[in-house]
């Protein structure tokens, strides 16, 4: 998906849930965000997150589900012998509580509403999408986390924002959204354990346990959430579009190091070193305007490889 979109001979800014969230955390943030600026090695999923979202995606499209294998999909990937193991005892355990395991869902289903504000496409990715007998939607939402805070998610459910966006994205028919999150083990292996040993205690710590790795939290969405998620988003979409703009793009820097992990561009903002960065070329050619860069920057960015001989006076 690029980042901009033509729609009836105008640009659109193409508005996702992440960006949103970079820019209520930092405005700088959300803008080298939109640049296609990121670090290296951030902002992609595990290959642990991606085999097991694929796993979950077979099996649910798979109809007669007593012949499905998991050992059989996952041996190929490059997960560790370790890592198949917690795996395969994570997917048993959540076949025996999923809610919706017997349900049709849709799976990886892109969203897209351009008629929100004008000039601004919102766009998301549903991991799963069920329609309802009353013709609304559950929407199911896939995370693989080592460190899971139940209580934290419990109390951010109903204004997070990722349900906000589904719900606008969805036009208000979205019934409920299922967070369906499984906790990998935090167990260190020993010097003295072999991979062998170190694994049967994790799938041990899974089974014995199963309510710690595997979660399900439900939202269920009214009336009145539609217009205040409306409301919500349009706000803040609207603030974004004016700082790709130009108009804002105050830094906050009270956020660069805020909590247990700093923010991702520390080292660019505040040292200049933008070495371990990298840029999405992609999304700098179909940007006509580079996000809080001076036009000087922008032409040399377009035209230049992304290189150490590029000057990025106009961002840090
Ligand atoms: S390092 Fe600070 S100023 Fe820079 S993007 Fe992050 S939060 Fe914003």
């Amino acid at each position: 998906m690029g980042n901009l979109v033509l729609r009836g001979g105008f640009m659109s800014l193409v508005v996702t849930q992440s960006k949103l969230r970079a820019f209520m955390e930092c405005p700088k943030k959300a803008l080298l965000k939109q640049a296609g600026i990121h670090l290296e090695n951030t902002g992609e999923r595990t290959a642990f997150g991606i085999v097991w979202h694929d796993l979950i995606e077979d099996f649910m499209n798979t109809p007669n589900k007593d012949n499905f294998s998991a050992k059989e999909k996952i041996a190929d990937s490059e997960l560790s012998y370790v890592d198949k193991e917690i795996m395969l005892a994570l997917f048993e355990q959540w076949k025996l509580k999923c809610p919706y395991v017997n349900s049709v869902v849709e799976n990886e289903v892109y969203l897209e509403n351009s008629n929100f504000i004008k000039g601004v496409t919102l766009a998301g990715k549903a991991d799963g999408i069920e329609k309802l007998n009353d013709g609304r939607f559950r929407l199911i939402e896939r995370k693989t986390k080592k460190q899971v805070n139940e209580q934290k998610i419990m109390e951010n459910l109903y204004s997070d924002l990722q349900c906000m966006m589904y719900d606008v994205l969805t036009g208000g028919k979205i019934k409920q959204v299922i967070y369906d999150v499984v906790r990998r083990p935090s167990l260190r292996q020993s010097v003295k354990e072999d991979d062998i040993a170190f694994a049967k205690r994790c799938v041990e710590d899974i089974n014995s346990r199963p309510e710690w790795y595997v979660m399900f939290f439900t939202v269920e969405l009214f009336a009145e959430d539609h217009e205040r998620a409306e409301e919500y988003i349009a706000i803040l979409a609207t603030n974004f579009k004016k700082a790709v703009n130009g108009k804002i793009a105050q830094p906050n820097v009270c956020a660069c190091t805020e909590g247990n992990y700093p923010c991702d561009y520390v080292d660019f903002c505040r040292y200049g070193d933008y070495l371990q960065y990298r840029v999405d070329k992609k999304i700098n050619t179909e940007l006509p305007k580079q996000a809080n860069a001076s036009k000087k920057w922008q032409k040399r960015l377009w035209r230049e490889e992304w290189n150490e001989n590029i000057n990025l006076e106009g961002l840090v």
